[in-house]
């Protein structure tokens, strides 16, 4: 039906009057993007089937990856490049007078996830298909994904994201395939057999009906599944509050909690996490039963990998299956369960590692509880053995501690593998966060280094350098990202690097349009783009980004004939609704817009953009328009990051601290390709111990420092009363935890810098390219290899 544009053409009109009732001339886009895309559905359910007859039939290892969230994005365009039909059905198309363009509008973001979490997931499942592997993901299917970010009045609004509104043409119902997940009640304890048996006794059951859509390859065979689950009443109990359970059930799979570090605490998000456990368990075993007689291989035929601690109620969930309903005695059901869950630590921030009150746990999943207090009490056990009297490491170790439960610890001692996700988050993991973990357990602790689906962030979001690569060095760094490095044979070829920065000018031609029509703000091409989109965090210090934008704004307004090099900073952030301190710096960021875009003594020497509602689909548009990627959190708070790694395969420079996966940035490309600045993470961690900042010995000293930190609260900003205290009081009240004053002088000092190199346009290209050439290293086909030859041990199978 994709082989050429004539069979595709016909099969397209015929398809279209069935689908939509409807002739071609009477039909809307939206019938034209739901009947292209049952297309794509159906040519790759052969492929889907065999791909499972495969698996099985091979007999080998399998990993399924459990992830509170995915992040995919569209998925229109994504799925024709990976089949390889993207230019047939373009130009078939094209003859019928449909822009594919216009038709990739109409689909809705798949946004099931807050950031870079969700989006490594969405990254994982791309990269495990391409690569051939055995690698399914489970999830939830929200009904409502992460909120939809307006700004009104400087301010942010969030509006419910409504991504099913028109149905989701990629995912297959499989009420069949339902299973049923059980909470509250009560466990009765009673002798059978000579044996103890436990019985869950008054559940309320919830319903978990699979959603299945296809995980397509890069131009191979290979359909792998990422399998959601919909919470969905169970049975109309006569007496109870009808109304009130079909309510309650469904609200579990209704929205996705808009905090990507911290978590709420509420019983509604456990009810989500225990739910996607049970069900994904349950279908994993019921296909593995298909092959084998018994669970006593388990681990050796599945992986189970948690992604962060919130699947981490998997480990109790298969005890109970081994031990309850199997019959196992404990010590064969631990051992098949530790060496069949492996675990990702996502951060060492302290507020975003999860613990459960027991008040809150034990009443939901009252038999799930006995189970994890029968794992510390083991594990309390053993601790005592190895170190008799020691009660300060096993307080420090527990899995149960003051009333709470640690998801954490949990993970690593129900697991046998305990991953960071940059070589300087893995080392603080072991060195400090989970020091006396990793004195236990020095085998369970590795590092994977991050990556990205390249095949979306380069190939797909930027066509033009992607033509221009494969017009350099041949097409196969399409399906092997470490050929960019030949790119680095043009680093002095003058042609390649003018049509480099052609593209990047069209790119930001593009980019600009966005803006005008968005924020009606005129943005210069020339300008050096500036960009800093991610997460609204303290740690991650916009506010360091826009003191130093204030900081130029007093400098040209004392001196109008202060020249520099024209610069649009652009921001693209959404705050959770509940993080009061992170909407005021998005309003302060608008302020300082407002202020500056419209003050005529500034001109075109700076603009500051905040584009609303950050996601995938924006993010594909900006990355390719950028000069500069701002990654610039406090040293050691960032575990890799992977905005960073788009933006250096675009060809943006990073101007940067030493965080995360930055350091691995600048080995990559040598430190003069990059622009860092800053505290290293050892002399943060070091004044967390020891004390020793003072921030106003800056605010003193610095008279920069001093005059924009002044004007958040001394009336600078026309209508905005108090507004910006409490930023103020952040950075001299309490004492700047984030360092954002202390890091203010290299940052300005490099960003100087920037400016400057900026004006050698060849040095800067060839910059640009040596980023390019090098980030083929960030692919995740990289960190999959690793993660499916280290951790898993799973086989490509074609
Ligand atoms: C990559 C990505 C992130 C993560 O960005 P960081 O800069 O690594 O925090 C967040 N949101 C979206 C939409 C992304 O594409």
């Amino acid at each position: 039906m994709f082989s050429n544009k004539a069979s595709f053409k016909n099969n397209f009109l015929k398809r279209l009057e069935m689908l939509c009732g409807k002739s071609f001339s009477e039909s809307s886009a939206r019938d034209q993007y739901q009947t292209l895309g049952s297309m794509i559905r159906e040519f790759v359910s052969n492929d889907w089937i065999e791909t499972n007859e495969r698996y099985l039939a091979a007999q080998g290892k399998q990993v399924y990856y459990l992830s509170i969230e995915y992040l995919l994005g569209k998925l229109l365009r994504q799925n024709l490049i990976n089949l390889g039909v993207e230019e047939t059905v373009q130009a078939g198309l094209k003859e019928l007078g449909i822009d594919l363009d216009e038709l990739e509008e109409l689909e809705s973001d798949a946004g099931l996830g807050n950031g870079g979490l969700g989006r490594l997931a969405a990254c994982f499942l791309d990269s495990l298909a391409s690569l051939n592997l055995p690698g399914h993901g489970h999830g939830i299917r929200y009904k409502h994904g992460l909120f939809e970010q307006k700004i009104v009045d400087g301010y942010q609004v969030e509006l419910p994201e409504q991504w099913l509104r028109s149905g989701n043409v990629w995912e297959i119902r499989k009420l069949d395939s339902a299973v049923k997940v059980p909470f509250w009640g009560k466990v009765e304890a009673k002798m059978e057999d000579g044996r103890l048996v436990f019985h869950h006794l008054n559940v309320e059951t919830v319903t978990a009906v699979p959603h299945d859509m296809p995980v397509i390859g890069y131009k191979t065979q290979t359909v792998n599944t990422l399998r959601l689950w919909n919470a969905e009443p169970t049975q109309f109990p006569i007496h109870a509050d009808v109304l009130k359970y079909k309510r309650e059930t469904e609200s579990i799979s209704e929205f996705l909690y808009p905090d990507d570090t911290h978590d709420e605490g509420k019983i509604l998000r456990l009810k989500q996490q225990y739910f996607l456990v049970s069900a994904s368990i349950q279908s994993i075993l019921k296909t593995y039963r298909k092959q084998h007689a018994s669970l006593n291989q388990l681990n050796e035929h599945v992986c189970i990998h948690i992604n962060d601690t919130h699947p981490v109620l998997a480990i109790p969930e298969l005890m109970r299956i081994l031990i309850d309903e199997e019959g196992y005695e404990w010590e064969q059901a631990w051992h098949i369960t530790k060496n069949t869950i492996s675990y990702t630590n996502h951060t060492t921030l302290s507020e975003a590692l999860e613990k459960w009150p027991i008040h809150i746990f034990q009443p939901l999943l009252p038999r799930i509880y006995m189970i994890v207090e029968e794992i510390n009490e083991r594990f309390c056990r053993e601790l005592w053995e190895q170190t008799p009297g020691d009660w300060k490491r096993i307080s420090d170790l527990a899995i149960i501690a003051d009333n709470f439960v640690k998801m954490a610890h949990l993970a690593i001692v129900g697991s046998f593998s305990v991953n960071g996700v940059a070589k300087l988050h893995t080392e603080i993991l072991k060195k400090r966060e989970m020091n006396q973990f990793y004195q236990l357990y020095p085998e369970k602790f590795n590092n994977k280094t991050n990556g990205i689906a390249y095949r979306r962030w380069l190939l797909k979001a930027n066509p033009k350098l992607s033509s221009l690569i494969t017009d350099a060095i041949g097409p196969s760094w399409m399906s092997s990202a470490e050929e960019l490095t030949h790119l680095l044979n043009f680093q002095n070829d003058s042609t390649f690097l003018d049509q480099l920065l052609k593209i990047k000018n069209d790119n930001k031609q593009r980019l600009a349009d966005i803006i005008l029509d968005k924020t009606g703000v005129k943005v210069d091409t020339g300008a050096i783009f500036d960009v800093q989109v991610k997460r609204l965090h303290a740690y991650k210090r916009q506010l360091l980004n826009v003191l130093h934008i204030m900081h130029l704004y007093n400098r040209i307004k004392e001196d109008p004939s202060y020249s520099i090099v024209p610069r649009v900073f652009i921001f693209g952030a959404k705050a959770s609704p509940g993080y009061y301190y992170a909407k005021k710096i998005i309003k302060l960021i608008n302020t300082v817009a407002e202020q500056i875009n419209n003050d005529p003594r500034v001109g075109d020497k700076i603009k500051v953009v905040f584009l609303e509602n950050y996601r995938v689909s924006l993010a594909e548009k900006i990355f390719p328009a950028s000069d500069v990627s701002e990654q610039i959190s406090t040293a050691s708070k960032e575990a890799s990051g992977t905005g960073n790694m788009k933006f250096m395969i675009n060809g943006a420079l990073t101007v940067g601290t030493l965080d995360g996966a930055n350091i691995e940035i600048k080995e990559l490309v040598g430190p003069s390709n990059i622009f860092t600045f800053g505290l290293t993470a050892d002399e943060v961690l070091h004044y967390y111990q020891h004390g020793g900042y003072q921030s106003r010995e800056y605010y003193h000293h610095d008279y920069r420092i001093r005059q924009a930190v002044d004007q958040l609260v001394n009336g600078f900003f026309a209508g905005v009363n108090n507004e910006f205290e409490p930023i103020f009081d952040s950075l001299l009240e309490e004492n700047d935890q984030y360092f954002v004053l202390k890091d203010f002088a290299s940052y300005a000092k490099i960003q100087e810098q920037i400016g400057e190199t900026f004006t050698d346009k060849a040095q800067w290209q060839k910059m640009s390219l040596t980023n390019i050439a090098q980030a083929g290293y960030f692919s995740s086909d990289r960190t999959i290899r690793e993660y499916a030859d280290d951790i898993w041990g799973i086989k490509s199978l074609k």
